[in-house]
């Protein structure tokens, strides 16, 4: 290991998979030019050319879905069922952008003299610049990629230090399927490095991120001075609320996909389950049984539903979580187990549930990643939607309930960009994604999720 290369970890046993070479500023300011140099022939090709070269792509990602799907299970340590349906949830965002790439429309608007006409038009914003996180190395890629690619950007990322082989591996296959090599580009050094880089740039037009919150206002404030345009994607610290008239086999089943997706380490999964004091006995006992099956293992496994944590750092959050919330006075109903080893840089956390949590516990306050399961009961559903709206982040909501009245109600009173009602798995690439407050800035996916990439332009033709 040199101060050249990235160790890359497989977080299930701590062994190292491949070393790969950082690049170096002056070979990622050399890439930044190459993609500003081939924004212009990008964004001249006809919207159905690029939209058949994104197919393409889609195609060859399909074709090799397994080895992405290895790859990812080794770097990430995300279990081979999940990642191999994350093959195909990053894919759904370039069939989807390849189609809407044909339907970036432009308007004519009725002028008011004989003489005038208004057309409005939509162009590509310029080159664009991405940064990824580990936890869903393909996913956060392709949903960035696809409409910047589909709307005339050229495109460059930066992945995650711990996963970049996935997004190495899914540039190569763009390559392979004919997207031009300036067009998409992946550069691989520290965040902070790249992060500077990227700002800097005035031919970087726009940056999207999904991360943390910290680092996403790191990247506003120093994306003033070129006015880009940013899209943020930020930190979650999602609130599952069951009402008194759930389904509750449903809402145990929905909150166990939610929560432990991952090992609990993504942006939208459930953090803090609130259940109604009627039902939190029944609820909390059938949940817990189901928690215990859960297998805790190597992703590779196919049995194993819950792999390792990403790192030390992330074992380490979540261990004083559930120490603080039991200092404090939560009761453990499973879990606290911990199979981890430092020297050897493996971290696993055996799924845990937790009751008679309150605000003042850490766990309630902050985004856990982590496979941890807070329980708070409620007797109102104001304090329960207070309760959710307590906190700065703002990206998913959840609540169960079968009265059309409770779910209005419900719906019309949280701050939050994503919410499942009766729904654990809100996400999808025809569906706009992102968060309210501190969790973020503008959508991904959907139609919404091409708009970000593109700019406005207004003719006005007078003397006519
Ligand atoms: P996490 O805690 O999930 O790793 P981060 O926000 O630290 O969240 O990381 C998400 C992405 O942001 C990664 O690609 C990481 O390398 C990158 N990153 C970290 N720090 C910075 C920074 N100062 N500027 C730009 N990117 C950064």
């Amino acid at each position: 290991m040199t101060d050249h290369t990235i160790p890359i970890k497989n977080p299930a046993n701590g062994s190292i998979i491949k070393e790969i070479e950082k690049d170096t500023p002056e070979k990622i300011r050399d890439q930044i030019e190459q993609g500003h140099n081939a924004f212009k022939s990008w964004a001249r090709m006809d919207a159905h050319h690029r939209a058949s070269l994104l197919y393409q792509w889609s195609e060859r990602i399909h074709e090799q879905k397994n080895e992405i799907a290895e790859v990812m299970t080794l770097e990430s340590g995300k279990t081979i069922n999940e990642s191999l349906g994350e093959v195909d949830y990053a894919r759904s965002y370039i069939d989807w952008y390849a189609e809407e790439a044909k339907r970036v429309y432009g308007r004519r608007i009725p002028a008011n003299s004989e003489d005038k006409r208004i057309l409005v038009s939509k162009k590509p914003v310029g080159l664009v610049a991405a940064i990824t996180p580990w936890n869903f190395p393909a996913a956060m890629m392709t949903r960035k990629a696809a409409p910047a690619l589909a709307a005339g950007c050229t495109f460059i990322i930066k992945p995650a230090e711990e996963t970049p082989l996935t997004t190495i591996k899914l540039v190569q296959l763009a390559h392979d399927a004919g997207i031009p090599e300036d067009v998409i580009q992946c550069v691989n050094h520290s965040g902070k490095l790249v992060g500077d880089i990227f700002t800097e740039s005035k031919q970087i037009r726009k940056i999207t991120f999904t991360g943390s919150t910290p680092v996403g206002k790191t990247l506003i404030k120093n994306s003033a001075d070129t006015m880009k345009r940013v899209s943020m994607e930020l930190g979650g610290h999602a609130p599952l609320i069951v009402a008194k008239d759930a389904d509750i086999d449903f809402a145990v089943n929905q909150t166990i996909a939610s929560k432990f997706r991952n090992a609990g380490q993504t942006c939208i999964c459930a953090n803090r389950i609130l259940v109604h004091e009627n039902i939190i006995e029944e609820y909390s006992r059938k949940l817990v049984e189901q928690v215990k099956q859960l297998k805790v293992g190597n992703g590779m496994n196919e049995d194993t539903d819950v792999g390792p944590l990403i790192n030390e750092a992330g074992f380490n959050k979540v261990a004083f979580q559930i120490d603080n919330a039991l200092d404090n006075g939560a009761e453990l109903l499973c879990g606290n187990k911990y199979d981890s080893d430092s020297d050897k840089n493996y971290f696993y956390i055996h799924p845990t549930v937790l009751k008679n949590v309150d605000q003042s516990m850490r766990i309630m306050q902050e985004e856990t990643f982590g496979p941890v399961i807070p329980m708070v009961s409620f007797n109102d559903l104001d304090e329960a939607i207070d309760i959710s709206n307590s906190t700065p982040f703002g990206l998913a909501a959840y609540f169960f309930t079968n009265d059309y009245r409770t779910a209005t109600y419900i719906h019309d009173n949280l701050e939050f960009g994503i919410i499942g009602w009766n729904d654990g798995a809100p996400s999808a690439a025809h569906a706009p994604f992102g968060g309210m407050k501190e969790s973020g800035i503008g959508r991904e996916g959907g139609t919404e999720g091409i708009e970000p990439y593109l700019e406005t332009k207004y003719l006005s033709i007078g003397n006519l």
